[in-house]
């Protein structure tokens, strides 16, 4: 059945003000990344547990998904949530499949950590089967403090598997995170997080992404992020240039006009070529970051595989 007409009929579990969750029949659970070794991804396999993410980024670059689902990348991205109905049985014979020597990324596209992992904690059911695993290689992405919550497993995975964990930081400035990550935990909590995750012996990293041209691309900017994620306990930094799909655009583009007017035009010129930034200023940007993470120390790159945006049409989600 088209993913589409399942999300059609899928079930309301629960209707907030304005945020409704839903279940999803899951087809699968581990989607592999096409390409083989000549995908630019940094792993082999993914899992998203939710489609939709409440943190409603203005940048979100997985807005995109919700259009297969015949729904808009803008308001129903950020409200309409699905949650995979749990199956630990498909799950762990899923699991099973994938080689040892590949990587898992958790959270790809979407916040495996999002509100709604506070109701299903399907995250953490994953992560129950995976502490009862041993050497793999996984690799978890968030932006949510709430990843505390699992601090316990995340020991236990570690101690048996090659774990790295980055949580993504793009600016120290709580009101500028507010504008641009509006339903987002503040930043500092976020390194709180890192600090329990560092003290645990989990491997952690910090993503500064997306930089966003003249918003939060200052050496400034950035060197206060490494500082305070070095101090939190954090093994590495990277970061990459905003890479704007059309779906996307068509949110961020007008929250830019609404609240950076000034540079809405450039923006728009810029990215009227293609998703990516093209020339000096990604290189730029690549020296500056690498000249901060020698400055702080933030070199472990085991800590946080360097993310590459993955492509559209890869497989980020299992259906
Ligand atoms: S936390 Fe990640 S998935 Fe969620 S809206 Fe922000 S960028 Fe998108």
């Amino acid at each position: 059945m088209p993913l589409a007409e399942i999300a059609a009929k899928a079930r309301l579990i629960e209707a907030k003000t304005l945020v409704e969750y839903r279940e999803l029949p899951a087809k699968r659970w581990i989607g592999r990344i096409a390409g083989g070794e000549s995908s630019r991804a940094p792993f082999d396999w993914t899992i998203n547990p939710y489609r939709g993410c409440e943190y409603a980024c203005r940048y979100c670059y997985a807005r995109y998904t919700h259009e297969f689902m015949d729904l808009s990348p803008g308001d129903d991205f950020d409200q309409q949530i699905f949650a995979k109905q749990w199956s630990r049985s498909a799950f762990v014979s899923e699991l099973a499949r994938v080689p040892r020597r590949e990587a898992i990324g958790l959270g790809t596209a979407t916040d495996p950590y999002q509100p709604a992992e506070r109701r299903y904690g399907i995250t953490r059911k994953m992560l129950e089967v995976f502490a009862q695993d041993s050497g793999r290689r996984l690799h978890i992405g968030t932006k949510s403090d709430l990843i505390r919550r699992d601090v316990d497993l995340l020991e236990q995975i570690a101690h048996r598997n090659q774990l790295t964990v980055h949580v993504t930081v793009t600016t120290m400035d709580a009101g500028l995170a507010r504008a641009l990550e509006p339903k987002a935990p503040r930043p500092d909590l976020r390194l709180d997080a890192v600090r329990v995750l560092a003290a645990a012996g989990v491997s952690v990293g910090i993503s500064v992404s997306p930089i966003l041209p003249g918003i939060n691309d200052s050496y400034h900017s950035l060197d206060t992020i490494a500082r305070a994620a070095s101090i939190a306990g954090a093994q590495h930094l990277w970061g990459n240039v905003l890479f704007l799909k059309p779906a996307t655009k068509g949110v961020f583009l007008p929250f830019l006009q609404e609240r950076f007017p000034q540079l809405a035009r450039a923006y728009q010129q810029a990215y009227s070529q293609g998703a990516f930034l093209r020339g000096e200023y990604p290189d730029l940007i690549a020296r500056r970051i690498e000249q901060i993470r020698i400055s702080h120390g933030l070199l472990r790159r085991e800590a946080s595989p360097e993310a590459v945006y993955l492509e559209p049409q890869m497989p980020l989600f299992a259906a």
